[in-house]
């Protein structure tokens, strides 16, 4: 959900319906038993939002469909633990679903950076020039010079990453209320999360960066953050490159990645199943799944850690956060998931972020939501979401109010 700010203690609300499908069909245990994926067909007022949900779809319908339909020809060879079988379900992954979700997560990413385009009124085009298995699949143009607001470059460039920040997080939140995932679902969580650490990592490699610089999200943002803070003679733009790489490594400490990634070859490819399951990291009777990461938000980058947790019935994220030092500034904050692990027909649950700015005050970010599940169908879930904001007061602050953030 994308939270509209205005300049002076603002307040809105925003109403998110979501639709989930429990598709039948392919994805079981037993192929003659069926079962039900958590499929998310989305209306949502959100972009972002809405986006995410749809590719995220895309990629549980074809990764799984695609597996029936392979299962139906060749039972033996698609569902059991022969060599051959195996081999199967690996070549499958290499060469179908990893190139076609990959080309969702793509198309999500681009996505990303018209919705953040739109926000600032900048119009822009997509072409689509290949398919999943062409180096370039997607063109993007901008139609327009760049908005001159001040957070409109680090904005739009990091909207494909904070795109797929979303695409993980919606993947997630599904993993966390069940004990396995399709195979799709758990391939697009782990191809979004590594986004913006693989994009980083080749963005901002020195030779490339410091001889030939390229424009690319990262790089832009780096050189736009240089921008914004430089003081001379103090630090290098080749020294703020080297920061913000090393650090972006940070995102590959998130056990919720690794765990989707042993699930889908261990589950999926050595012993044919047809979905994931999601391992935790078992303290006393709570479920962890921890993670650190490093943002390229629009005010600089911030810092989160955080776990998902299942505990007492209740499950859901929590987090600190805090973005890199801008002069004497700073914006540091936390926030809180809390929901059912399960109940027959109606699951609520709360969100909430708080932060403080060094010299815009403090600021919150809340919503109430409830699914009803098997609702309007006993094969469907409608989710509707309220979402309230109150920023604080820009005077004194250095930027003007971005015209969204915080996208949920
Ligand atoms: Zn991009």
């Amino acid at each position: 959900m994308t939270v509209v700010g205005r300049r002076f203690l603002a307040a809105s609300v925003c109403v998110v319906g979501t639709i989930a499908a429990a598709a039948a069909g392919p994805c079981q245990a037993q192929p003659s038993t069926p079962a039900s994926i958590k499929l998310p067909l989305v209306y949502s007022t959100t972009p972002m939002t809405r986006n995410a949900d749809l590719m995220l779809s895309a990629s549980i319908l074809s990764t799984s469909a695609s597996e029936a339909g392979l299962a139906k020809v060749s039972p033996s060879l698609f569902r059991s633990t022969r060599k051959a079988a195996r081999a199967a379900r690996a070549t499958k992954l290499v060469l179908f679903d990893a190139p076609v979700v990959f080309y969702f997560v793509g198309l999500n990413h681009e996505w990303g950076h018209q919705a953040r385009a739109t926000e600032y009124g900048m119009a822009s085009e997509l072409l689509f020039t290949g398919t999943p298995w062409s180096s370039k699949p997607f063109e993007l143009y901008a139609l327009e010079q760049m908005s001159d607001h001040l957070l409109a470059v680090p904005s739009v460039h990091g909207g494909g990453m904070t795109a797929s920040r979303v695409l993980k997080d919606r993947a997630e939140a599904i993993m966390l209320r069940s004990d396995r995932v399709a195979p799709g679902s758990a391939l697009a969580a782990i191809i979004s999360s590594l986004d913006t650490p693989a994009y980083a990592q080749a963005n901002l490699y020195s030779g490339r960066f410091t001889e030939e610089w390229q424009p690319g999200d990262v790089s832009t943002y780096v050189r736009d953050w240089y921008d914004r803070q430089a003081r001379p003679g103090q630090t290098s733009l080749d020294d703020v490159r080297s920061h913000i790489r090393t650090r972006s490594a940070l995102n590959f400490l998130d056990t919720a990645l690794w765990s989707e990634t042993i699930g889908l070859l261990s589950d999926y490819v050595w012993r044919g199943e047809t979905d994931v399951r999601m391992r935790w990291l078992k303290v006393g009777g709570v479920g962890l799944l921890p993670s650190v990461r490093y943002e390229f938000s629009p005010r600089g980058p911030e810092y989160y850690v955080r776990t998902h947790y299942r505990a007492l019935g209740a499950v859901g994220t929590a987090y600190g956060r805090w973005t890199e030092r801008i002069g004497e500034d700073r914006q540091i904050g936390g926030g809180l998931s809390l929901s059912r692990w399960s109940t027959p027909r109606l699951v609520p649950s709360v969100t909430i972020d708080v932060w403080s700015q060094t010299k815009e005050g403090t600021g919150f970010r809340g919503e109430v939501a409830a699914d009803f599940e098997r609702w309007p169908g006993r094969r469907a879930a409608l989710t509707v979401a309220v979402a309230r904001s109150r920023l604080a007061t820009s005077s004194g602050f250095p930027w003007p109010e971005a015209p969204t953030s915080t996208p949920a």
